[in-house]
């Protein structure tokens, strides 16, 4: 009986551009929501309609800003 067809698909942050994938799960009635980047609170994406979006996790394309050392910066 496990017939769900799950997709994965991958959106990015309008307001920071940090990418997210997010598994969408078809269903017969209509669910909506919406997800929020969680670095910047942008709505990366929001759905109505007769899918539904979970499992979202960031994609980590390029190593983050926060944190560099800026060893021998001649200051
Ligand atoms: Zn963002």
């Amino acid at each position: 009986m496990a017939n769900s067809i799950w997709t994965i698909e991958q959106f990015t942050c309008a307001g920071c551009s940090m990418s997210y994938t997010a598994t969408r799960e078809e269903h017969a009635d209509t669910h909506s929501g919406c997800f929020k980047c969680s670095i910047c609170s942008s709505v990366v994406h929001s759905w109505s309609g007769g899918h539904h979006f979970f499992r979202w996790e960031a994609v980590k394309t390029r190593p983050p800003v926060f944190g560099r050392r800026w060893a021998d910066a001649g200051y």
